[in-house]
């Protein structure tokens, strides 16, 4: 589990493989301020002042190992906690915790 130190979000051993919003979110824009690279605010398709979602842009992967840390930051600022990074163990961060992979035995 992470502590209250952002500086204990970022995992500079592990590259992110994955990452992505669930619903919940709340488009008051801070990740994307965070880590506009990455995220952006999608309007509603039939109202251009109504902003409808929050998306990860279609490039945004090839970010995910220059801007590591703005997303972990982001992931972490987040206030309600929907957005997710997979690393490349498996291990998962939810904004709060680090949730490692089953290791069951086989
Ligand atoms: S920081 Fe969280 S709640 Fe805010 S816009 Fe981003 S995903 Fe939504």
């Amino acid at each position: 589990m992470f502590s209250d130190s952002t500086s204990n979000v970022h995992r500079p051993d592990h590259r992110i493989a994955r990452v992505w919003v669930e619903p919940g979110c709340r488009l008051h824009d801070l990740c994307v301020e965070l880590c506009p690279e990455v995220f952006v605010l999608e309007n509603d398709e039939n109202n251009e002042e109504k902003i409808e979602s929050v998306k990860l842009l279609s490039e945004a992967k090839n970010h995910y190992e220059s801007h590591q840390k703005q997303i972990e930051d982001a992931a972490y600022a987040c206030p309600v906690s929907v957005i997710r990074i997979q690393y490349d163990d498996g291990a998962i961060f939810d904004g709060d915790e680090l949730k490692m992979p089953d290791t069951k035995p086989q």
